[in-house]
């Protein structure tokens, strides 16, 4: 049931079609473990916040630091030095006192991703292909949805992978990516809210994910392109037939 407080706070999203208290109640219940606190991470914690998500876990090894503030926008000058999931658990419960945030201020690893996910649906804002693959192992092997985002610049992309029934993220990319690429602030908010808008779909149970295809922004020309995406069928991650630990 919720609360008179509740259904006051989620009340314009309710009345979307599909969604009601039912949705809601989804909402509340629902556990999602957002891997990094970055500039994506502060756009999708706030909306997942705020439409209620009951339960997020967040995983970032990094303090907050000055050259963070022009995209990072859940932190302020005065967090600087704090650990970010620290920051970000206070801002975030502070701003929906219904939702618990659980902070772990640690680095993303080979031996602990397994334990850090659980079996909670991943949401990808990290800023390295290498930890995106560790995610996408994960999510390939224990079935789990993966929502990707990714940013450069003016441009980003997402697309939402579930495993068995759309490619993975080592179907769709190759290789690695440098680190400590360019970003224009405005970019992770968009991405970070197109990833939000499909974990909140994809918990409630309503409208079409972005499965199958990438969607990639240019913030530059202003324009969205959709590619499809297929199955690698040599993918080493998701194509053969052993899915063991
Ligand atoms: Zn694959």
């Amino acid at each position: 049931m919720l609360t008179e407080p509740e259904l006051t706070r989620y009340q314009r999203q309710m009345i979307i079609t599909g969604w009601g208290e039912e949705g809601q109640q989804k909402l509340n219940r629902a556990k999602v473990l957002v891997a990094g606190a970055g500039g994506l991470g502060s756009a999708i914690l706030t909306y997942l916040a705020a439409a209620g998500v009951g339960q997020i876990r967040v995983i970032d090894s990094d303090r907050v630091e000055l050259s963070n503030l022009n995209r990072q926008t859940l932190y302020t000058s005065q967090d600087i030095g704090l650990e970010k999931v620290a920051a970000a658990k206070q801002k975030l419960e502070a701003f929906n006192p219904n939702i618990r945030v659980e902070a772990i201020h640690e680095e993303i690893t080979e031996g602990n991703v397994f334990d850090l996910v659980a079996d909670y649906p991943i949401v990808d804002a990290m800023d390295n292909l290498t930890t995106r693959y560790l995610l996408n192992k994960v999510a390939v092997r224990r079935n789990l949805p993966l929502f990707h985002g990714a940013v450069h610049g003016f441009e980003g992309r997402a697309t939402t992978i579930i495993p068995d029934e759309t490619p993975c993220l080592r179907c769709i990319y190759q290789g690695v990516v440098a680190d400590k690429t360019p970003v224009a602030g405005v970019t992770p908010g968009i991405i970070g809210c197109i990833q939000a808008t499909e974990v909140i779909k994809y918990l409630v149970g309503i409208g079409e994910l972005l499965t199958g295809r990438l969607l990639v922004y240019d913030g530059f020309g202003l324009t969205f392109t959709e590619l499809k995406v297929s199955k690698d069928p040599s993918c080493h991650e998701c194509a053969r037939s052993e899915k063991g630990e």
